[in-house]
C-alpha cells in the first residue's frame, strides 16, 4: 500500500469511518474516500459532519456495495 503524496491516513473512530478513509492533504484540506467504490467526499466536518457520509451508506451501499437484492 502506497501513500500518494504527502497525505496520510487517520482513523476514526465512528460508525461511519467503517466504510469510509479520512484523508488530509499536505494543504490540510480534509476529504473522505467510500472504502467500496472510491468515491471520494470534500467534507467539512465543521460544517456538514458526517450526515452526507450516513446518507451515501445507508441510501448507496446496502445497494450498491453489499448487492443483496
Ligand atoms: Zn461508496
Amino acid at each position: 500500500m502506497a501513500l500518494l503524496g504527502k497525505e496520510k491516513i487517520i482513523p476514526q473512530r465512528s460508525e461511519v469511518w467503517a466504510h469510509f478513509t479520512k484523508i488530509i492533504n499536505s494543504e490540510g484540506a480534509s476529504k473522505t474516500k467510500c472504502n467500496y467504490c472510491e468515491k471520494e467526499f470534500y467534507c467539512d466536518m465543521k460544517k456538514y459532519g458526517t450526515g452526507s457520509l450516513k446518507y451515501h451508506i445507508s441510501s448507496y451501499l446496502i445497494k450498491k456495495h453489499v448487492g443483496k437484492g
